[in-house]
């Protein structure tokens, strides 16, 4: 796992893929809009960003209230951007997606984002102290969107990181190539300069403990993401298998140091494993195969993903399943596998694999990594917090059974797909709650 404060400069084979559109290019692309009134973007988007309101404010040259009108309701503008499903969400909602090409959203508000970041223009100005004070364990996205959201209304925010580096996934597990760590780095101190007070290096149930931060604030925000290890295959020779997690970080973190094998295997098959297969690809790997148990129709990698990993020159392996890391001489030689068959339905619907008596085969590899899904939240036990699935369960205001103990992002996900932007709104959401029990303990002199 990476320490200290300063990442190594990223590969070039990983560095942002997607090039800024220049100035001629967005005031093209801004005109195509059609602003449409109650427009389906805005409604797909689940922070709700007034997409319409920011492209005119591009078409008239006003980016920096262009800007301000995306960070309104997202302040994660600039990671969102980039990482966001924008095919599923704003842009697949575009009405000129149906007979011609759907606006390109995402990559407008990179432009806007990026014209923001470049002026280090304070954005915000913040509302006078209420004197109330909250803390916030986590600095992935959730606990920076609920930080900035409280800093704005006035409230003294102190958020509790155990990494040196603050933004989560942002800076160590999305890959460069979609979002490289300065980008992440710019968002958590446009919060700083809000007037949060970052503490890393502080890890509750480690350093800090959950009883005395209820008693020195009046609020805590839980936003500590799920387990930063993928989970368990449960085969012989696991050992011997490279965490998913771990490999992204290091292709961004410190990409010289990681070694990546000529023929590599990587097991699952949704995001995360697209992105370990990209980074073995990018960084020399002659060969990538990915092994996935059912077949192409029950992948939860989105479409555009697989056919990306395609044109990256990856193959897929589908109805296999690995029994066993083979090794020569102390080194991975390659993994057992059995063919698998479709069954029937389980409880979430998907066909279950049953392995086929007999068919066990082998595939060479001289490197092994497992992508198949990040473990629970952890610690929930030890807090005491009520649990759904192994997610921390929350009410609509988001708030936990622990009174005043508000939690969010994807340690509450205990249904759909994880994301960025959904972490950006339960923060946000979470936020307004706080700041309605604050304020009306001020209004009530409490
Ligand atoms: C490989 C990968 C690729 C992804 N790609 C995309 C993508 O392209 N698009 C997208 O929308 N989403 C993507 N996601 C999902 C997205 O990154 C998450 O949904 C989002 O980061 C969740 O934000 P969060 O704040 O809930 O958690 P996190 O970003 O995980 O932040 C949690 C923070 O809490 C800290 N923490 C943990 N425990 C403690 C503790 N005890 N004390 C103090 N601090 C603690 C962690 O160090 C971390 O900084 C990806 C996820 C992975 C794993
Ligand atoms: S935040 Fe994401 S979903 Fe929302 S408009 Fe921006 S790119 Fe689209």
């Amino acid at each position: 796992m990476h320490k200290g404060n300063e990442p190594a400069a990223p590969h070039p084979a990983l560095s942002e893929l997607l090039p800024p559109l220049s100035d001629h290019e967005a005031l093209v692309e801004a005109n195509r809009c059609l602003f449409c009134f109650d427009a389906p973007c805005t409604h797909a988007c689940p922070t709700h960003i007034d997409v319409p309101r920011f492209i005119k404010k591009i078409a008239s040259s006003n980016l920096s209230g262009s800007a301000r009108t995306i960070l309104d309701a997202n302040l994660l503008g600039a990671t969102c951007a980039r990482v966001c499903p924008v095919q599923e969400l704003c842009e697949g909602a575009c009405v000129l997606g149906a007979e011609h090409k759907p606006i390109m959203i995402g990559r407008l508000q990179r432009y806007v984002m990026d014209h923001a970041y470049d002026g280090r223009q304070p954005v915000f100005s913040v509302a006078p102290p209420t004197g109330k004070k909250v803390a916030i364990i986590g600095a992935g996205a959730a606990g920076l969107s609920c930080a900035g959201e409280l800093a704005k209304r006035g409230h003294a925010v102190t958020v509790y990181e155990k990494r040196d580096l603050a933004g989560g996934l942002s800076t160590y597990g999305i890959i460069g190539l979609r979002e490289p760590i300065p980008v992440a780095l710019a968002e958590v101190e446009m919060i700083r300069r809000m007037g949060v007070e970052f503490r890393t290096g502080s890890e509750l149930c480690n350093d800090l403990r959950l009883a005395d931060l209820r008693s020195d604030f009046d609020a805590v925000f839980l936003s500590f993401g799920l387990k930063a290890a993928v989970q368990r295959l449960g085969i012989p020779g696991e050992e011997d298998i490279i965490d998913g997690l771990s490999y992204i970080e290091q292709s961004k973190v410190d990409p010289q140091s990681l070694k990546v094998g000529a023929s590599v295997i990587v097991v699952g098959a949704g995001n995360t494993a697209i992105d370990c297969a990209t980074v073995a690809k990018r960084l020399g790997a002659k060969q990538v195969t990915i092994l996935y148990r059912r077949t192409e129709n029950e992948v939860s990698a989105y479409r555009h993903e697989m056919e990306f990993i395609r044109n990256e020159g990856v193959e897929f392996r589908f109805l296999t399943q690995p029994s066993s890391v083979v090794t020569r001489d102390g080194h991975v030689a390659g993994m057992e596998c059995i063919r698998m068959a479709l069954g029937a339905p389980d409880a979430t619907g998907r066909p279950t694999p049953q392995p086929v008596l007999g068919s066990k085969f082998f595939i060479a590899a001289d490197q092994i990594v497992k992508a198949i899904g990040q473990q629970r939240p952890p610690i929930t036990g030890a807090l005491g917090l009520t649990t759904k699935d192994g997610y921390i369960e929350v009410n609509a205001a988001f708030e936990t059974n622990i009174p005043n103990v508000f939690a969010g992002g994807d340690c509450i996900r205990s249904r759909g797909t994880c994301s960025t932007v959904m972490a950006v709104q339960d923060g946000k959401l979470a936020a307004l709650s706080i700041h309605e029990r604050l304020a009306a303990r001020v209004a009530g002199g409490v």
